[in-house]
């Protein structure tokens, strides 16, 4: 599916490893650009007027009774009111909602230590805007390919997404969206190498 953006607005870089943050008003459509391919990405909204609400994972699985972000899906705040919806996606389809964020434990479970992580590029990332959160949130991991399999189990499989695909979301609200490219490099998550993404806002 296509959904042709307006005009965009903003365009930025997230380069490998690394987290960007900006400001999205209501109406406007944000698309994370896959540059390169096999890269996914950490995407996180929250509300610029109130703080404390942000896109929750686990209460759009529960209220929208799936597991897997597609087109048409509203993603909800924590009180259920909608936040931001996909609206496109010209990709192959692959996308989770069940993971968080990488993070320094994790790297350091693999004996990686200071290594980059989408969890610390969040919060870097949002405090270049002036954002910061009691808690880090689940994002929506875009390009993920983990779907879960019939019989529960979860492997995170190298993404599918070739260069140049995307995945559109509308802002149903004035947002402060912050976008990880994943840091994985030790598992096959990015196609085992760490490459940029861009997000278009328009
Ligand atoms: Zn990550």
């Amino acid at each position: 599916m296509n959904e042709p953006l307006r005009e965009v607005r903003a365009t930025v870089t997230v380069p490998a490893q690394s987290g960007r943050a900006l400001a999205v008003s209501e109406g406007e459509t944000v698309r994370v650009v896959d540059l390169q391919g096999r890269q996914v990405g950490d995407l996180w909204a929250i509300d610029a007027r109130d703080h404390d609400r942000w896109l929750s994972t686990s209460h759009t699985r529960d209220r929208q009774e799936t597991l897997v972000p597609r087109v048409g899906l509203e993603f909800l705040d924590q009180t259920g009111r909608p936040i931001l919806e996909f609206v496109a996606d010209e990709s192959p389809g692959r996308h989770d909602m069940l993971f968080p964020p990488c993070d320094t434990w994790l790297y350091e479970s693999e004996g990686l230590t200071d290594h980059p992580n989408c969890r610390d590029n969040f919060l870097t990332a949002a405090a270049s805007i002036g954002l910061s959160l009691p808690v880090v949130p689940d994002p929506v991991n875009v390009f993920q390919n983990s779907t879960p399999e019939a019989d529960g189990t979860l492997v995170v499989h190298s993404a599918v997404s070739g260069p140049g695909d995307s995945a559109s979301f509308r802002a149903l609200r004035d947002l402060l969206v912050v976008l990880t490219a994943c840091s994985v490099d030790y598992w096959p998550t990015n196609g085992s190498v760490c490459t940029p993404l861009e997000l278009r806002v328009g």
